[in-house]
């Protein structure tokens, strides 16, 4: 495709620094943006993009979500320097300000472990260094790299994840017989770990039950949780796509019921096509532990310590062999353009070039993944 090229600027310094350094190729199979004529910097740059870029600390009169300083909360605990420390200010308020004050609350809770410190200091790295990459052969592609942490909590990491799974439901998965099943555990006075392996068993004896079985091929479950305060309880949803035949309501609510011993809401519902089928996933996948839980001290630390080594999705039957967690190969080299933070500087001094770079990173949804070559991580 022959497009304009908005990012082939003269290579900044850390270009021919890593250039030179000897890279191996780099074969992400994220997202990239190609150029476009229309899609020159004629917008605002998002807060995100640009609230700390000016001077490393953020505007401290504004009130957009995004100029507060993510890092004075969780430090990166990376070997530190003023350089760096600002570097890495700048590229965390970009992946993280979405969700600042709920990243707080998950570093407080693993900083109140010692067991996790180790963990803690991952989750607390991921996204401090960031890179503009470009495709060696058509430098209008760019796209970013990063560290990341892929903690299970990290929503920054768990979105990419989500969007990956959702766009290859989208495209892997075929258009027939599509179906969404929503099984509600009763609530119980059971400890959460309890009431998590209640869920997977009764799921696992649902799926391989007599009157069950034959009308599901193939799908994806996911994990919901919620939590009532007038009762003290947990509420457990499996929201579960899956791909068979019409499953009649009654035949699923009888054989949950059978299997539970205690629950009978279930729902069923068909779902258009696969399109449509990758949006429940979007939507499912990023409410597993919903915010009203994560911003709970009390309820926090019980939570990590439940889902430590669970997963909150999985695949089944023929979709398994659909690797729904796995990108396509991408037969990109990406060759390190910029760091970010020099990006974002170049776009707050009105280079065009850097603010349509910039806005499309921004726009797009970001999938993984996004890690950084090992070569690009700062000097220990
Ligand atoms: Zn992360």
């Amino acid at each position: 495709m022959q497009t304009t090229n908005p990012a082939d600027a003269p290579a900044a310094a850390p270009l021919r620094n890593a250039a030179s350094a000897g890279l191996p190729s780099l074969t992400p199979a994220g997202p990239s943006v190609g150029a476009s004529p229309a899609d020159t910097a004629s917008g605002e740059l998002p807060s995100a993009a640009v609230g700390v870029a000016a001077s490393g600390a953020p505007p401290s009169s504004s009130s957009s979500v995004h100029t507060d300083e993510t890092s004075s909360e969780v430090p990166s605990h990376l070997p530190s320097s003023p350089a760096s420390d600002r570097s890495a200010r700048v590229c965390q308020v970009f992946r993280h300000s979405f969700w600042k004050t709920r990243r707080a609350a998950v570093y407080r809770a693993l900083s109140a472990d010692p067991d996790l410190w180790r963990r803690r200091d991952r989750f607390a790295a991921c996204g401090a260094t960031a890179w503009v990459l470009r495709d060696a052969d058509d430098p209008s592609r760019v796209r970013l790299a990063t560290n990341a942490c892929h903690d299970r909590f990290c929503e920054a990491c768990a979105r990419e994840r989500r969007n990956l799974v959702a766009s290859n439901i989208a495209t892997r998965v075929p258009d027939e017989g599509l179906r969404l099943l929503t099984l509600t555990l009763k609530s119980s006075d059971l400890p959460l770990p309890a009431v998590l392996d209640r869920l997977h068993a009764s799921w696992a004896r649902f799926r391989q039950h007599a009157d069950i079985a034959r009308y599901l091929r193939g799908g994806v479950a996911f994990v919901e949780l919620t939590y009532s305060d007038s009762r003290r309880q947990w509420h457990p949803h499996l929201h579960v796509l899956f791909a068979g035949r019409f499953l009649p309501h009654a035949v699923a609510k009888a054989a949950w019921l059978a299997v539970t011993g205690d629950s009978f809401i279930v729902d069923v519902r068909a779902v258009r096509d696969a399109k449509a089928a990758g949006a429940y996933v979007a939507k499912y996948a990023s409410k597993a532990i919903p915010a009203s839980i994560i911003l709970r001290p009390d309820l926090l630390p019980a939570v990590l310590a439940a889902f430590r080594g669970r997963r909150t999705f999985a695949t089944f039957g023929s979709w398994a062999r659909l690797h729904l967690s796995k990108p396509d190969p991408d037969p990109t080299t990406w060759v390190p353009w910029i760091e970010l933070p020099r990006l974002i500087d170049r776009a707050k001094a009105g280079d065009p070039e850097a603010r349509s770079v910039l806005l499309r990173l921004v726009n797009t949804p970001a999938l993984p993944p996004t890690d950084l070559p090992a070569a690009l991580h700062p000097p220990p």
